[in-house]
C-alpha cells in the first residue's frame, strides 16, 4: 500500500487551511500593529468574519478589492516573523482539526478508486470517459483525473465531517454557494449526463 498522494493531497489541505486561518485573522485584527503568536494560534474565526471577508472578496462590500490586497500585504509585513513561526507551528493545529490518520481512512491508498460523494462517478469511469473522447474540458492535464476535496460546509473547515469526496465537475458547480444537501439535487442530473456518456 502506498500513501505519497494520500500524504500530498492532506498536506495541500493544511495549506489551504493555515492561509484561511491567517487571511481571516488579518481581516479581523488589521489595525492590530503587531499580532501575538498566541492570539494567532488560538485564533477561531466567527461565522460573521468569514461571511464577510468571502463578501469582501467578492467585491460587495464597501472595502474595495485593492484595499483589501493592500491591507493584507501591510499585515503581513508587519507581522511577517511571526507569521513565519506560525507556519511552522499550524501543522500541530491543524492535526487537530484533521488528523493525517483520520484523512488517511477517509481518502484511502493512492491506488483507491475513488467515487464522487455528489454525482457518483469514479475515477476509473472518468479515465474511460476520457479513452472514449468523452470527457471536453481542456483543464484535464491540471484537473479531473483525480477526486478534489470538497467542503461540505464551504464556511466550515476541513474537519473530517465537513469533508466530502468531489469530482472536478460538481466542485466546480458547486462553488462556496450551495452546500451538501442543495448539491446533491444539482447533482442526480450530472449523473445522468454522465451515465448517457459512459452507455454511447
Ligand atoms: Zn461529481
Amino acid at each position: 500500500m502506498s500513501y505519497t498522494k494520500t500524504k500530498m493531497r492532506y498536506a495541500s489541505l493544511l495549506t489551504r487551511s493555515r492561509d484561511l486561518h491567517l487571511e481571516y485573522y488579518a481581516f479581523e485584527y488589521w489595525e492590530n500593529d503587531k499580532c501575538e503568536l498566541k492570539h494567532l494560534l488560538d485564533y477561531v474565526p466567527s461565522r460573521e468574519i468569514i461571511v464577510n471577508y468571502t463578501k469582501t472578496c467578492q467585491g460587495k462590500e464597501e472595502l474595495s478589492i485593492s484595499d483589501l490586497d493592500k491591507r493584507m500585504n501591510n499585515w503581513d509585513v508587519n507581522n511577517k516573523e511571526t507569521v513565519a513561526v506560525f507556519y511552522g507551528r499550524y501543522k500541530d493545529e491543524f492535526d487537530k482539526i484533521l488528523s493525517f490518520e483520520e484523512f488517511k481512512k477517509f481518502y484511502g491508498e493512492d491506488e483507491k478508486d475513488r467515487e464522487c460523494d455528489y454525482c457518483r462517478i469514479k475515477e476509473s469511469e472518468i479515465e474511460t470517459l476520457r479513452k472514449k473522447g468523452e470527457i471536453k474540458t481542456k483543464r484535464l492535464y491540471t484537473r479531473g483525473l483525480k477526486m478534489e476535496i470538497d467542503r461540505k460546509n464551504p464556511f466550515g473547515n476541513y474537519s473530517v465531517e465537513n469533508i466530502a469526496l468531489c469530482c472536478y465537475w460538481c466542485n466546480n458547480a458547486k462553488t462556496d454557494e450551495f452546500n451538501a444537501e442543495e448539491f446533491k439535487l444539482i447533482a442526480k442530473l450530472i449523473k445522468v449526463v454522465w451515465d448517457n456518456r459512459l452507455t454511447k
